[in-house]
């Protein structure tokens, strides 16, 4: 099942060109009070829900996917857990350039661990990336975003991908200079999720999806996730030796060689096996 938020927070499920809208389906959340959960309510109940999204979409009307203005698919994702450097090719690049690491000393991921982006840095496709210092070098990164489904603390790699609700593309975008990773990376819209989430059910094996991105229509990433250093299940194995995953967390697995600057006006398209594509701008 493909499932997107779309203009004013409603709920659908995606069926080729079309959107189902199943928004009553939300009635049946709990009324949480504060303190608000960690959370994304949606993702928490949605093994629950599912019956009830399938029956709702079988009664609505359909609308346009060209008529509506996709939000992220995940609505209040509690953290947003970032792989550095997890594609071999690419810590090459990064390496060999001055312009991408700025100085800063470029480890292996099993040495760097993950970094968190900010939740507010999140959009989705509908929105442009803006760009607040466009007098400096702003990149894309294409990125398996993986959005979590279940509490997962200390998961064995073996069990890691039970606790996966789905996927969608993500785009890193990356402002570069010699700050931390986790400020250059958090400004507002700097996280572009979706088009939609596409359930696990559906996308059971995310180890070998090509991924691509294009800025103008020039080829700029073109990689496959079997090169990922570390694999989506080592991913989550390793993020939840170190701190609970919750429903709604969204995984953003490294970007692959390729990464570039983007301008204003530019057009990013980027598209993964299984996902779908998505066409985002970008503005000053
Ligand atoms: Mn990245």
């Amino acid at each position: 099942m493909k499932i997107c938020r779309f203009n004013d927070n409603r709920l659908g499920v995606v069926e080729g060109d079309r959107i189902k809208d199943v928004t009553s389906v939300l009635d049946q959340l709990p009324a949480y009070r504060v303190p608000l959960p960690q959370f994304d309510p949606v993702i928490a109940e949605l093994t629950r829900l599912r019956p009830l999204i399938q029956a709702a979409a079988a009664k609505a009307t359909a609308v346009p996917l060209a008529d509506v203005r996709l939000l992220p698919p995940v609505g209040n994702p509690g953290k947003i857990v970032a792989a550095p450097v997890n594609y071999r090719a690419h810590l090459d690049e990064v390496n060999l350039s001055a312009a991408l690491h700025h100085g800063n000393q470029i480890n292996e991921i099993h040495r760097a661990g993950l970094f968190l982006k900010a939740t507010s840095s999140l959009i989705g496709v509908s929105d442009v990336v803006k760009l607040r210092f466009p007098d400096r070098r702003n990149d894309h990164e294409v990125e398996l975003a993986v959005i979590i489904g279940k509490p997962a603390s200390k998961v064995s790699k073996a069990d890691a991908l039970d606790v996966v609700a789905g996927y969608a593309i993500g785009l890193d975008m990356t402002l570069r200079g010699p700050e931390e990773r986790s400020f250059r990376k958090s400004i507002d819209t700097y996280t572009v999720l979706g088009p939609w989430m596409i359930t696990a059910d559906e996308l059971p094996d995310p180890t070998a999806l090509d991924l691509r991105l294009t800025v103008n229509g020039e080829l700029r990433q073109n990689a496959n996730t079997r090169d990922l250093i570390l694999s989506v299940a080592d991913l989550i194995a390793f993020a939840s030796s170190f701190y609970t995953l919750l429903p709604g967390d969204i995984l953003l697995t490294g970007t692959p060689e390729g990464v570039g600057p983007v301008t204003p006006g530019d057009t990013m398209v980027a598209s993964i096996t299984s996902i779908g594509e998505v066409t985002v701008g970008v503005s000053s």
